[in-house]
């Protein structure tokens, strides 16, 4: 069961390495911005910002959220996404990594149409925020969030070391196993087989499931 889990988190875990890997190529010339609805007002916004940082943004308070996927080649979500802008009330940055919580305004867009992404950023600058733009605007929409923004290297080597474990892991397990059946040893528990009987008395491993291959 427990090895089950590690198997499947190990899977998951290589998955979002690749997943991770994709954009982070694509950061080379391109922005993409990919909104995931978690519930009747909260969404997930996940950022890869040209120029290689990555952005996860959870937003709550949000009326009616929509998945949505934007790419663009701009810096920021000026020509990808629903361009977002931060009122932080709090915020720290260490090592690279920067968190911060508090008021967004989003381009929210006519009912029916979903999340204004195209020249969003025109807009909020025509509309003068910040100082102008006012909770209640129909186009946009205040929501609270939390982000943590980092350079792609983070959380690449963070989904790393699982499918790395694993696979130093096999490595190691194997070569013990060869050892085990070279010294004539159960390659389960390493008991001594030698001048004894079809299956070993330790664990009860039999002979045929011994054989370790080359
Ligand atoms: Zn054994």
């Amino acid at each position: 069961m427990l090895k089950r889990l590690a198997q499947l988190a190990c899977l998951f875990s290589a998955a979002l390495l690749v997943v991770l890997l994709g954009f982070r190529v694509c950061s080379l010339w391109r922005t993409d911005v990919v909104l995931i609805p978690t519930g009747r007002e909260s969404v997930f916004m996940f950022t890869s910002h040209r120029g290689g940082w990555v952005e996860l943004d959870l937003i709550t308070e949000w009326p009616g959220p929509r998945g949505g996927w934007w790419t663009g080649g701009a810096r920021d979500h000026d020509e990808a996404g629903p361009f977002k802008l931060w009122a932080a009330h709090r915020s720290m940055s260490r090592y690279g990594v920067c968190l911060r919580e508090g008021q967004l305004v989003l381009p929210q867009g006519a009912p029916g149409e979903g999340v204004i992404c195209e020249d969003a950023y025109q807009q909020a600058v025509q509309r003068g925020y910040p100082g102008m733009m006012t909770n209640g605007d129909p186009g946009w929409a205040m929501v609270r969030g939390w982000e943590i923004k980092s350079r792609f290297a983070y959380p690449i080597a963070l989904a790393a070391i699982l499918p790395i474990a694993w696979g130093v892991a096999r490595r190691v397990n194997a070569v013990r196993r060869r050892r085990r059946s070279r010294d004539g040893c159960c390659v389960e528990c390493g008991y001594d087989l030698r001048g004894s009987s079809a299956c070993c008395p330790e664990c009860g491993v039999t002979r045929v499931q011994q054989h370790v291959p080359p």
